[in-house]
């Protein structure tokens, strides 16, 4: 009986000892269970803090390359203007050269207009006085102190001739001489 009790004991202490270190073991079990749930759980808790970064500073990022593209847009919108400006200062700047050319080229149109003009008046003179007896050349005494305007220079023993035409001489007074008209 002692002996049975005895086994009795053990094995009650036996069965303690397993149910307690089944228990411990499935304490254990269970609190690895949740020390890795939890770290799982931090884990996803560290990993969605990770996308929530990672949205924050995608979002971050996006609002900088949002604030990028607008300050670019900006840029390029006074680029765009400033090159307007040039092409209109451009514009502005060839229409008043076509403008000063064309003025010039007016000008040069009326002034050789009024050369040629000038020209076929004074060719009209010359034909005239040509053809006009009174444009022939004659010869007064360069002292100015004749007053007949002669057909030749070695007339009335004259020391010095001055050459003019009739109708100037006539203009100034000479008289035809009666030796050699
Ligand atoms: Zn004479």
């Amino acid at each position: 009986m002692k002996r049975s009790r005895g086994k009795l004991a053990i094995s009650a202490i036996l069965a303690f000892v397993l149910c307690v270190s089944f228990a411990g073991c499935s304490d254990v079990g269970r609190s690895e269970d949740s020390a890795s749930s939890s770290i799982s759980s931090s884990s996803l808790t560290a990993q969605s803090s990770d996308r929530a970064q990672e949205a924050t500073s995608s979002s971050a990022e996006d609002e900088a390359a949002k604030a990028g593209a607008e300050e670019r847009a900006t840029e390029d919108a006074e680029a765009r203007a400033q090159q307007e400006a040039e092409a209109e200062a451009a514009r502005k700047a060839a229409e008043e050269q076509a403008a000063a050319e064309a003025e010039a080229a007016r000008k040069a149109a009326a002034e050789a207009e009024a050369a040629r003009a000038a020209e076929s008046a004074r060719q009209q003179q010359e034909s005239a006085a040509a053809t006009s007896p009174n444009a022939a050349v004659v010869y007064v005494a360069a002292s100015g102190n004749g007053k007949k305007y002669h057909s030749s220079p070695s007339c009335s023993n004259m020391k010095g001739t001055r050459q003019l035409s009739v109708d100037e001489a006539q203009r100034l007074g000479y008289g035809p001489c009666k030796k050699c008209y």
